[in-house]
């Protein structure tokens, strides 16, 4: 007899357990609370402007792993980009990460790349013992350059002062000594011409799979499945019990304008004075288009309260000790996997959550066949 399985979250994760279960015979059923697809991926189009919206924030699709990234390109056409960030700070704008083009500009010089390095050693400080993130930048970095990009970040991104969070956030010098302005490193990029929505509904279309939106999961309703795959946050399935996971939520204002805002689509602000983070100008994500008019969202972060949307795991060490709880709690439960983003507690790039996706279904399905026991976690939080 075919089995029937519960996917809770049609967010990537959800949606590709849910394909590669179905494509091998299983019945799957998926419920999201929202009342759309694709999670925190979501792209809409703006009624007013026709652009193609980030809902829930900037997503740009980067790899290394080919196998992921075969797997995307079955279900979508991505458009080659390259995300280029820009930095408004100190009243001029720069690029980022810092790399020569920022340094020259920043101290106004014309420096060569070793010019550059020998320049950024001259203005290090030599802080021993380095116990916090601001120590380390003011290491790597000098004061000048810290003060611009640095300081205000961590203090509106986390509410937190750059003394009092860990020098290991910042493992690497920040910096390139070349004109490279490529905002990631890795081997495949891109953005799917018609959005990540599109996507994720081709993923989940396959006869085998019954998508039910606006549904909230209820832990009654765990019954009758053989097994059941949650996405949603770790601690909403304990009813925090012990106690709540510590994130960091994002509003976005979004406002009309008429032609171009700022003409890239990503504008970080880092400076502490400027309340936003960044702002995002959704028309550049797809530049085959053009639009006479724009939409941009900005960006501000703050800590989650309990009807916010979680954004970033915080993972301080409160956390940790409340996701050990957690942790232990959920190896005694039966019948449930937690995956993706939320009920790991991890930040995870699209790309992380889609692999992790395919090995825990690929797992899931040979593990069944062998009437063997399910792993609560493939991918453990801690
Ligand atoms: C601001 C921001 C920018 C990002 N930019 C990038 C980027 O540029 N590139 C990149 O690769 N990644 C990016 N990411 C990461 C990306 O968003 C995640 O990798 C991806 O969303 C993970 O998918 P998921 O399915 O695990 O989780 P989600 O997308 O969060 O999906 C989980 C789903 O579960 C549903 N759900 C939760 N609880 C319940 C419940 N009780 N009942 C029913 N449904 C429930 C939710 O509604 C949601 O739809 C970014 C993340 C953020 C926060």
């Amino acid at each position: 007899m075919r089995k029937n399985i519960l996917i809770i979250g049609a967010g990537v994760t959800g949606a590709i357990v849910a394909r590669e279960l179905a494509v091998n015979g299983y019945h799957v059923t998926v419920f999201d609370k929202r009342q759309h697809t694709a999670g925190n991926c979501y792209t809409k189009t703006d009624p007013q402007t026709g652009i193609l919206v980030h809902e829930y924030g900037p997503h740009i699709f980067h790899t290394d792993n080919t196998t992921v990234w075969n797997y995307v390109n079955e279900f979508a056409d991505f458009a080659p980009y390259i995300c280029q960030v820009k930095a408004t700070t100190q009243g001029k704008v720069f690029s980022l990460p810092i790399n020569l083009l920022t340094i020259n500009q920043f101290f106004n010089k014309t420096f060569s790349p070793q010019e550059a390095k020998d320049f950024i050693e001259s203005i290090s400080e030599p802080i021993e013992p380095v116990k916090s993130f601001e120590d380390q930048a003011l290491r790597f970095l000098g004061r000048d350059l810290y003060e611009a990009f640095f300081r205000g970040y961590p203090l509106k991104q986390w509410g937190m002062d750059p003394s009092l969070l860990p020098a290991s956030i910042l493992k690497r010098l920040p910096v390139r000594f070349n004109y490279n302005d490529n905002y990631f490193n890795h081997q495949y990029q891109g953005i799917p011409r018609e959005g990540y929505t599109t996507m994720v509904d081709r993923i989940l279309a396959h006869e085998n799979i019954t998508v039910h939106l606006n549904r909230d999961f209820n832990a009654a309703e765990e019954h009758g499945f053989d097994h059941v795959f949650y996405t949603g946050p770790l601690d909403s399935w304990f009813q925090h019990r012990a106690g709540r996971l510590g994130y960091r939520t994002l509003r976005f204002e979004r406002s009309h304008h008429a032609g171009d805002f700022q003409g890239c689509a990503v504008m970080s602000y880092p400076e502490e004075k400027v309340p936003f983070t960044r702002i995002t100008e959704h028309k550049y994500f797809t530049p085959w288009k053009n639009f006479e008019n724009t939409v941009i969202f900005h960006e501000y972060s703050s800590y989650c309260g309990k009807d916010d949307d979680p954004y970033y795991p915080i993972r301080l060490v409160e956390e940790e000790k409340v996701i050990s709880n957690y942790v232990e709690m959920a190896d005694q439960e039966k019948g449930v996997t937690f995956m993706g983003r939320l009920a790991t507690y991890r930040y995870m790039d699209m790309d992380v959550a889609i692999a992790e996706a395919l090995q825990a279904a690929g797992e899931f399905i040979k593990l069944d066949k062998q009437a063997q026991n399910i792993p609560v976690f493939f991918n453990r939080p801690i």
